[in-house]
């Protein structure tokens, strides 16, 4: 690692010094502010793969490959799942991580004829991966095969006739296969073993989904099935492994990274925005001939950076969740021809993008987590060439806490990877997807224990009657199984252009709530649309394609919290805070109109951008988990609104969140409740539950530490304030604040007083 920031050694590093000159050289006082050089060594070597008992002709695979030894995490992982024990193997990009199980599970194969089904998040990342397991595979005697949506129905007739020893597919395939299909579920049979690759991908409710699908195959398949995760690096192996497995695992790990020099950067933008900064750094890096990855944290501000970066001259395209596959498979083709300089793309598709390693990575902004940023960095660096990885530091409270000191940014902990393993949202929909697998119906009695919840939701939302001991699917919960997808937990709205009544997306609730009422502007590939109708009751958002314009939405919202159910409770810094759950209804009232492009765009946050009212309100209620904490009997509304959007922020490093992850409301009453975006439940504030303690000092420093006058996009704004960053002082958090780190607030819970009129 080297000494800190400028004369270190990488301005010997010809890339980098051309890059930090002409970023510095354009207006806008954007630079480096940090680098640290990284090297990674080879991994210690375990023993000749000819003398650890392979089956022969693996072992004349492996050696045709090249592979004569194994790395000493690969023969642990060998020896852990031949004994039959649960594994969670945890190494970075191209370490050597996919051997580390495929090797076992093609040995248990040619020895016993084992039979198992590789899982992976996408469909994209399954097809990548089988071209590398072929070259392992023996000639006549192993059998692989992909089964997805794309399988064309002769491949998959032949598969379902003789099931193959590898059955390589995605999360999605199962649970709907199983629902659906008896002879899908007749093909797992005799699946003795099942792999969930980039495991780590699996929080929030994407983690509340996978685990049920995984009690939904033991259920079927018995208790003796085998489970091996492999990950990224993540901080909380063992804990993820249980979630995920509903049972204790055993820890295998590799190396964070591949061998090799990587460059990592902190840049400062200087009076620029994050999104200009980074467009910028794409065009630069291109002028250069290296190829990048852009990441952006919302789909909306994706849109935004390519449209910069093109405009700067730039090559680059948009990957994103919400586009049509078509379009995604044309990004990723056009990349790999080297038709595109780069690709701007979200951080829900991280790891679904194949197109294996680039030159360079982008990172508008910090990911939600240390360990993300880590995988993301792990992207750049091809061919013995340095990697370089940038990540941009704008007007924003933590970007703020690691400019004051960036070598804190170095040294975060690894943040657990949390989700919420009894969602009961989700829980709804695998219980009819257990109806579906049983024929329709099943003893009241075979519902799984702690699913009561979903059991009422089934009865409430009309999918499900009890008959005597029996629970019988309706005609409803069979229309509708469909309309749930596994990438969130609410129903997902489509996006339909009026007119043509062409699909152009989808978005998720309540999110779509945020970016689809009424007046929003919609960006999608470039093009420009704008929100003429928001029905909740049909799922369906309509819009029009209008001229394209240099601006974006941010809705005002109010947000009524009601029937709290709390769990459990502790105290934090003498602070009372409990943890449950609630009712939680978001009401948008208005947006407001910001201007992109200019180098004004962090106006985004300021107060002063134009506000436009509907002329009717929008609701959407949804139930999910939530902390509700008091600092004192009373407070200034200003105070304690600027204290719950600090204590939201520096949740973000304390329990590995996103900007949009977490939601909270200040009451005069002294209260604030910060509650899991996500319906049912994402684990978050649960986890901030436990840590609250952290949060307080994080919040203070945040606080203690801006200059501004009262309050400013640096300290306490928040872009997802529903009140537009109106009634804020940093000054009166601070005060509250320091009385937190004191030990002085000593309010007790008394949420009968909690009422109406609460800040969002
Ligand atoms: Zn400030
Ligand atoms: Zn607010």
């Amino acid at each position: 690692m080297s000494p800190r920031t400028r004369g270190g050694s990488w301005e010997t590093d010809d890339v980098l010094a051309r890059v930090a000159a002409r970023l510095e050289a354009g207006r806008g006082g954007c630079r480096f502010i940090y680098v640290r050089k990284e090297v990674v060594e080879e991994p210690e070597l375990g023993p000749e793969v000819g003398q650890i008992g392979l089956h022969e002709l693996l072992v004349e695979r492996l050696r045709a490959r090249g592979i004569t030894r194994l790395y000493r995490f690969q023969y642990e992982a060998y020896r852990a799942i031949m004994a039959g024990r649960d594994v969670f193997l945890v190494s970075g990009a191209a370490t050597g991580k996919t051997e580390a199980f495929i090797i076992p599970i093609l040995d248990r194969a040619l020895k016993e004829g084992a039979r198992s089904t590789i899982i992976y998040p996408t469909k994209a990342l399954a097809r990548d991966q089988v071209a590398r397991f072929w070259g392992y595979a023996v000639p006549f005697l192993l059998r692989m095969d992909v089964l997805d949506g794309d399988t064309p129905t002769k491949e998959r007739e032949r598969i379902y006739e003789s099931p193959p020893h590898v059955l390589i597919t995605n999360p999605d395939m199962i649970h709907f296969s199983m629902a659906r299909s008896h002879r899908f579920r007749r093909l797992l049979r005799g699946v003795s073993t099942v792999v969930l690759d980039e495991a780590h991908v699996y929080e929030g409710s994407f983690g509340s989904h996978v685990r049920m699908i995984l009690e939904r195959l033991r259920a079927y398949l018995g208790e003796e099935l085998l489970f091996v995760a492999s990950s990224a690096t993540i901080g909380n192996p063992s804990e993820l492994g249980e979630l995920l497995f509903d049972r204790p695992v055993q820890v295998v790990e590799g190396r964070p990274r591949r061998r090799g020099i990587a460059y990592h950067v902190l840049v400062s933008s200087g009076t620029l925005s994050r999104w200009t900064v980074a467009a910028r750094l794409m065009r630069l890096l291109a002028s250069l001939g290296l190829r990048c990855l852009a990441f952006v944290d919302s789909q909306q501000m994706c849109e935004v950076v390519a449209r910069i970066a093109k405009r700067e001259g730039a090559n680059v395209m948009v990957h994103r969740a919400g586009l049509l596959p078509e379009e995604r498979h044309d990004v990723e083709a056009k990349l790999k021809a080297g038709e595109l300089d780069g690709v701007v793309a979200t951080p829900t598709l991280e790891l679904g993008i194949d197109i294996g390693l680039l030159d360079a990575v982008v990172m508008a902004a910090p990911p939600p987590s240390y360990a993300r940023y880590l995988q993301r960095a792990g992207r750049a660096g091809r061919r013995d060439r340095p990697g370089y990885i940038f990540t941009v530091l704008a007007d924003d409270p933590i970007d703020a806490y690691y400019e004051r000191e960036p070598e804190r940014f170095f040294e975060q902990e690894l943040t657990p990877v949390v989700f919420e393993p009894y969602n009961e949202e989700i829980a709804k929909i695998h219980l009819v997807a257990m109806l579906l697998e049983r024929g329709g119906r099943m003893r009241l009695e075979a519902v799984p224990r702690g699913w009561e919840k979903a059991l009422e939701l089934c009865f409430h939302e009309g999918y499900a009657i009890e008959k005597g001991e029996w629970l019988l699917i309706t005609r409803r919960a069979r229309r509708e199984f469909g309309f749930y997808s596994l990438r969130s937990a609410g129903r997902e709205v489509r996006i339909i252009e009026m007119g043509t009544g062409r699909r152009v997306g989808s978005r998720s609730l309540p999110m779509a709530l945020h970016d689809l009422h009424p007046g929003a502007i919609y960006l999608h590939q470039g093009r420009t649309y704008e929100v003429q109708e928001l029905d909740l009751e049909h799922y369906a958002a309509y819009v029009r394609r209008v001229p394209d314009m240099p601006f974006y939405t941010r809705p005002i919202y109010e947000v009524g919290v009601s029937e709290l159910e709390l769990t459990a409770r502790r105290k934090a810094d003498g602070v009372e805070v409990a943890y449950g759950s609630g009712q939680i209804t978001k009401t948008v009232l208005g947006y407001t109109i910001r201007h992109i492009g200019g180098d004004e765009e962090e106006a985004g946050v300021l107060p002063e951008a134009p506000l436009v009212l509907l002329d009717q309100p929008i609701s959407w209620s949804f139930r999910t988990k939530l902390l509700v904490a008091r600092y004192g009997e009373a407070a200034q509304p200003e105070a304690i609104h600027a204290l719950e959007h600090a204590l939201i922020h520096a949740a973000r490093p304390v329990v590995g969140a996103g900007l949009s992850d977490l939601g909270g409301v200040s009451f005069p009453t002294g209260h604030i409740i910060i509650y899991d975006a996500t319906p049912g439940g994402s684990g978050l504030s649960k986890l901030l539950f436990r840590r609250l303690e952290r949060a307080h000092r994080i919040a203070h420093d945040i606080l203690a530490n801006c200059d501004c006058e009262d309050g400013c996009p640096r300290c306490v704004y928040d872009p997802f304030c529903g009140n537009n960053n109106r009634t804020l002082s940093r000054r009166g958090a601070l005060r509250l604040a320091e009385a937190v780190l004191a030990g002085q607030i000593h309010a007790s819970l008394g949420l009968e007083v909690l009422g109406e009129g609460g800040l969002p």
